[in-house]
């Protein structure tokens, strides 16, 4: 999310208060499982984000992004060299497509924010090592969501395994978050930096981890309709992003992909980063 959105001010959550925002997340996966069902080439972007909408207030949500800083839609769905923030489309999917589909819900007054890049048919190897990588770069961040750490361990963490290891492009204008009763609260948790730097983290916190990665240059460009990110080289970007509590055990996933997965039949390996 773009920087000069942020509430300026790290909001600590109690136990209770992190359970309801853990429901929201909940939801936010099981929304996302209803997506994975039936997309497919031929589909609309547009059909998925009326689906998403009905899904979340039918489950007694609201659509964080709707209206948010006049953002026109329920999700932020974006295609192939997308990398974030596109628009819903009438345009219908093709095979070898991959859409980034972000979806927030506010429910008992706390957010849940969650991303996955999904295939739509077969896709490209590289396109596949692409999805891959910037998934095992999340659990890599993930894993330094830890009481103690710094921001910067996370940031670290995500840019040696997608830039440094995999020479793709780490997004520098856009950043993961803190979330709770606003959608974006501070720390920024940038997807680059160095080990040890920013904010210590403390129980209490939960962070949108979210890396967004280029298979090729860093730079993007803004599209004109005030929102859509696109990569400079229009190479494709891929977005995966788990909302997470840092306690004093280790991170604590309060959003999920087993939903996802299961009807991706996808199994995830999460040795490569311990
Ligand atoms: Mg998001
Ligand atoms: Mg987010």
């Amino acid at each position: 999310m773009f920087y000069n959105y942020f509430i300026k001010m790290i909001q600590y959550k109690t136990k209770e208060e992190v359970e309801i925002m853990r429901q929201s997340c909940l939801l936010v996966g099981k929304t996302h499982a209803e997506v994975a069902k039936v997309l497919k080439a031929g589909m609309t972007t547009m059909e998925v984000n009326i689906l998403v909408e009905a899904f979340i207030r039918d489950n007694g949500g609201i659509p964080s992004f709707l209206n948010y800083h006049g953002f026109p839609y329920a999700t932020c769905i974006s295609v192939n060299d997308a990398v974030v923030h596109g628009f819903p489309s009438n345009t219908p999917l093709k095979d070898g497509d991959i859409i980034s589909l972000d979806i927030g819900i506010l429910k008992n007054g706390f957010h849940g924010d969650s991303a996955y890049t999904y295939a739509i048919g077969e896709v490209s190897e590289e396109v596949k090592k692409l999805l891959r990588i910037t998934k095992e770069s999340l659990y890599c961040g993930v894993e330094k969501a830890r009481q103690g750490n710094r921001i910067g361990d996370i940031a670290f963490a995500i840019q040696e395994h997608t830039e440094k290891k995999n020479g793709y492009g780490v997004v520098r204008d856009l950043v993961g978050h803190g979330l709770g009763r606003s959608l974006h609260e501070d720390p920024q948790v940038p997807n680059y930096g160095k080990r040890g730097s920013k904010e210590k983290l403390k129980e209490g916190m939960v962070l949108a981890i979210e890396p967004m990665i280029n298979m090729g240059v860093k730079e993007v460009l803004h599209l004109d309709d005030g929102w859509t990110v696109l990569t400079k080289d229009r190479k494709p970007s891929a977005h995966f992003e788990h909302d997470v509590h840092v306690t004093k055990h280790g991170p604590d996933i309060l959003s999920s992909f087993d939903e996802i997965e299961k009807e991706e039949k996808i199994n995830v390996n999460l040795s490569w980063c311990y």
